[in-house]
């Protein structure tokens, strides 16, 4: 009797987690047709500088318009495609898009792009940036590559060669939700980059005294280095003013502007007479 009953537990548990596995397996089915394809498509948000409000940069967001499930968010996504290996192939689609889709703006706005810790192991990954900018025939110092924190958990080397060769080429090389991850002050010192983006998770305790801190020194730290600071997910006017007198160089949030459709993106830049690509 306890064999029979130890083996019904163990049915359910397994038939629990073939369901999650294989929904799993299918989302990812999914997301290999959907690449390339109308469903995946790039909004983008403006960067603004503090506190003139010029827009300095567009961070491009990738968006999957399911045909059943309706608009995933990347954050339901990225990961599956992480572990699934289809970042290289994702990013990569992300990378020529958002190369192509900047040579339509001023020549003085940037375009951000997000780069996962994994699509750095690839070894094409700087001849892919390459071929991009090439391709699209925009200058590398507008193209802003935005990566984690998660980049330091292993083979730091490497890494640290990348982001060199990216800075040489000429490109901008921004940690991103800086605060979050398993930084240490170190990396400030050994790795050199040119912005630092503050993560969402402070700006939205402001005005609480905690998250006022740590945004103060994590500002403070950013000048003694000459590194310009943008404050994520900026919301309120009360925000922007401390974010402003605290000494930050760029703001990006909602109260200044959501990530929007390509068409939206060129109306707020004042792009006119572009053929939709
Ligand atoms: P992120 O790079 O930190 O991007 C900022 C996220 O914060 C975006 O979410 C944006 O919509 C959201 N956000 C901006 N301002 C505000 C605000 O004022 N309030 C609130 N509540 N949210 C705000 P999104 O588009 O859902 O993207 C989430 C994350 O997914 C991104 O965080 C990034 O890590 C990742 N991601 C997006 N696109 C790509 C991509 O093409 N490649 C990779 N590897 N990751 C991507
Ligand atoms: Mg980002
Ligand atoms: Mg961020
Ligand atoms: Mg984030």
């Amino acid at each position: 009797k306890a064999k029979a009953l130890g083996r019904n537990c163990f049915h359910s548990f397994d038939a629990g987690l073939s369901y999650e596995m294989r929904n799993k397996a299918r989302l990812g089915d999914e997301l290999r047709a959907a690449i390339g394809s109308s469903q995946i498509c790039l909004h983008f948000q403006p960067l603004y500088t503090m506190p003139d409000n010029q827009i300095a940069a567009c961070e491009a967001l990738v968006r999957w318009n399911h045909p059943v499930r309706g608009m995933i968010p990347p954050d339901q996504f990225i990961g599956l495609a992480e572990e699934n290996g289809l970042i290289h192939e994702l990013g990569e689609w992300v990378l020529r898009a958002a190369c192509r889709e900047a040579v339509c703006w001023p020549p003085h706005v940037k375009v951000a792009v997000n780069v996962s810790p994994v699509q750095f192991r690839n070894s094409r990954f700087m001849a892919i940036v390459q071929s991009a900018l090439m391709e699209a025939g925009l200058v590398p110092h507008r193209l802003e590559v935005e990566i984690t924190e998660n980049i330091f958990v292993q083979n730091s080397a490497v890494n640290r060669d990348i982001l060199r060769q990216l800075a040489d080429m000429g490109c901008s090389v921004v940690l991103d939700d800086f605060g979050t991850g398993y930084s240490a002050l170190s990396y400030l010192r050994l790795f050199s980059f040119q912005k630092i983006k503050i993560d969402r998770s402070f700006v939205k305790e402001l005005p609480e005294k905690s998250a006022s801190g740590i945004i103060q020194a994590i500002v403070s730290l950013a000048q003694s280095m000459d590194i310009p600071t943008t404050a994520e997910g900026v919301e309120t006017q009360e925000q922007w003013a401390r974010l402003h007198a605290m000494g930050c160089s760029e703001a990006q949030g909602f109260l200044l502007g959501r990530p929007e459709p390509v068409a939206a993106i060129r109306e707020r830049l004042g792009v006119r007479d572009v053929v939709m690509s």
